[in-house]
């Protein structure tokens, strides 16, 4: 604890934006710059024990309520309670890129293994670090499951808590990683060590973190995962935001379980957060950073995004986005609620949500909407609790810019609010085929938890395969990868031989929609359009013209049909006829020589 005390002190000594007002020969980025929070004096704040309790947490013990642990000092204060308690076990459940272990720490009074009986909610902190208020508020209700009367939490419910998913952006922490979000004042880095933002890989499932955290998903299988964040954006009164796909009766993959989270859970935890003096709200994001009355939008539900792939994988999925500018105790205090109340209701309904999700997970839709986009249509209007503004005349942008005045508008803003549409009916066959040949798309389909059938022998077997006929390489990386587009798809049909290996994967099972949207490629959340199988689009062999152009000539001669059609092509197309490449690369087509894989997608479809 020692060890704790001292980083406690020297983190104290970095330049706080709260706390160096007076300083006036400081630069101004350790000045105040963000717009004032309204006064806040919740009845959460009686959670807070002081300095004189042996159980204190650091960011109870900091006299700002400003402080977030680091790694180590994280971790030896659970290693603590761990001791202490017989409802508290650390399980470590991955390894970062820089080496540090990834672990949860669980609450439950089931001994080594749960009672298959009792709903599990996880909880997830700092996927991305700087948004780390769930774990210094997960640190307090856990210190008070074990020793401060809460234990009942635990006798209809199973807590798993991530303290810290992001171990290694966690660790890259200073005072400047955040600068619209008000504290704690060390923050760590949104991204990895190997710059990825993790809320981008819940379905390709590139980095450890996530494979690791799917792992642990797969072993539990949580009723309830709760993904918690801070925000960025515009100011608004509410602290807690949070969200789900399907809420309010939107189209959702999960429609039972987003019943079940709409109409049972959010009365129970709104009702809860308000009467501890936080101000709830939906999970919305404003769509004109210089019109806040422009309107609101859902964020997209796309399934690379936690609740995106909860809504697929039918695994009840609730992503929070506290609100940036609401001190980090306000914070922190709201995230505790939140859970405490989250463990009461799945106590209380957790059966309900249960058949909810068999109920979902037995859904197996012929046709799944995919690549959603925002809908230029507002679908409905949202009340919403505003805070007052004006704009003024900056001199360093040049334009109008807003100042938020942080006191609420005592008038509710009336908002048009704006969903997501899908762009793509994707079919859903009855398996699909992954050869051997790509490994690494077998793992990752495995780490999703995905069942499948390994061919043990070789096997001929009649497929639907698609010839992509468009595929566009993207300009620009993203998460690590270039995507490729491809929006025209044309089926062949094909007796493939896969070698040993090679697996066959059924959609009927609960994580078919999920294997769909994997393995199709015009998915913008397939292997394939992150730009995991680039060598699709490659081509090696050539025929030279001196041996293509007589071989051309011998063919039309041959075939007055082929000569017919080539002709035609030549009076529709002057650019074709223009060019001599063009015209024997037409003929080298029509040959066997050609490479009849040439952009053939390699995963089969059975029809
Ligand atoms: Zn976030």
């Amino acid at each position: 604890m020692r060890r704790l005390v001292l980083l406690a002190a020297l983190c104290s000594a970095f330049a706080s934006p709260a706390m160096s007002q007076s300083v006036t020969n400081t630069a101004p980025w350790d000045r105040p710059f963000l717009p004032p929070a309204p006064e806040w004096a919740g009845a959460s704040r009686a959670l807070l024990r002081d300095a004189t309790d042996p159980w204190v947490t650091a960011f109870e013990a900091d006299p700002a309520h400003d402080f977030s642990p680091d790694y180590a000092g994280t971790r030896a204060w659970f290693d603590r309670l761990d001791a202490a308690s017989d409802l508290i076990r650390i399980e470590q459940f991955g390894i970062s890129p820089e080496g540090r272990p990834i672990y949860a720490v669980i609450a439950s009074k089931d001994g080594a293994a749960f009672d298959p009986s009792k709903p599990v909610l996880l909880a997830q902190a700092g996927i991305h670090p700087g948004e780390i208020d769930g774990k210094d508020a997960g640190m307090m209700l856990l210190r008070d499951i074990a020793f401060n009367g809460k234990d009942g939490l635990l006798d209809r419910v199973n807590l798993i808590l991530i303290p810290i998913l992001s171990v290694d952006g966690h660790e890259r922490a200073s005072p400047y990683s955040r600068p619209n979000q008000r504290g704690p004042r060390i923050q760590g880095w949104r991204n990895t060590a190997t710059n990825q933002n993790l809320n981008r890989d819940y379905m390709k499932l590139d980095q450890a973190e996530m494979q690791a955290v799917r792992g642990l998903i797969v072993k539990y299988r949580p009723d309830l995962y709760v993904d918690i964040h801070v925000t960025d954006g515009m100011d608004y009164q509410y602290d807690v935001t949070y969200g789900f796909n399907g809420e309010d009766g939107v189209w959702s993959r999960s429609p039972a379980t987003a019943e079940w989270l709409t109409n049972t859970f959010k009365p129970a935890m709104n009702a809860a957060l308000e009467g501890q003096g936080h101000i709830p709200g939906e999970l919305v994001f404003g769509i004109d950073d210089q019109n806040p009355r422009a309107g609101l939008s859902d964020g997209g539900l796309g399934e690379r995004f936690s609740n995106g792939w909860g809504s697929a994988a039918h695994v009840p999925t609730i992503l929070i986005e506290n609100h940036s500018l609401k001190p980090y105790e306000q914070r922190v205090l709201g995230t505790y609620v939140f859970l405490e109340q989250t463990m009461k209701t799945l106590a209380a309904q957790g059966r309900d949500l249960r058949a909810a999700i068999a109920a979902d997970s037995a859904l197996r839709p012929a046709e799944i909407p995919a690549n959603f986009e925002p809908d230029p249509t507002p679908i409905a209007t949202r009340a919403f609790k505003g805070i007052l503004y004006e704009t003024y005349d900056s001199p360093a942008s040049g334009r109008r810019e807003i100042r938020w005045l942080g006191r609420a508008d005592p008038e509710p803003w009336s908002l048009p609010f704006y969903g997501s549409r899908p762009t793509l009916t994707l079919r859903r066959p009855e398996a699909y085929w992954v050869p051997a040949t790509y490994p690494e798309l077998i793992r990752r389909l495995r780490i999703h938890g995905v069942e499948m059938e390994t061919l043990t022998a070789p096997r001929t077997v009649p497929v639907e395969m698609l010839r992509l006929e468009d595929p566009k390489v993207a300009p620009r990386t993203n998460e690590g990868h270039v995507a490729v587009t491809v929006t025209e798809v044309t089926p062949e049909r094909r007796d493939w031989t896969y070698p040993v290996g090679s697996v066959r994967i059924p959609t009927d099972q609960p994580l078919g929609d999920v294997v769909v949207l994997l393995l199709e490629p015009q998915s913008s959340e397939s292997f394939f359009a992150w730009g995991l199988m680039p060598e699709v689009l490659n081509r090696v062999e050539y025929i030279e013209g001196y041996a293509i152009a007589p071989l051309a000539e011998a063919m039309m001669a041959a075939d007055p049909a082929l000569k017919a059609a080539f002709e035609a092509k030549l009076a529709a197309d002057p650019a074709f006829a223009a060019d001599g490449d063009a015209r024997l690369q037409w003929f080298y087509e029509r040959t066997p020589f050609y490479d009849d894989r040439y952009r053939l997608y390699p995963v089969g479809r059975e029809i």
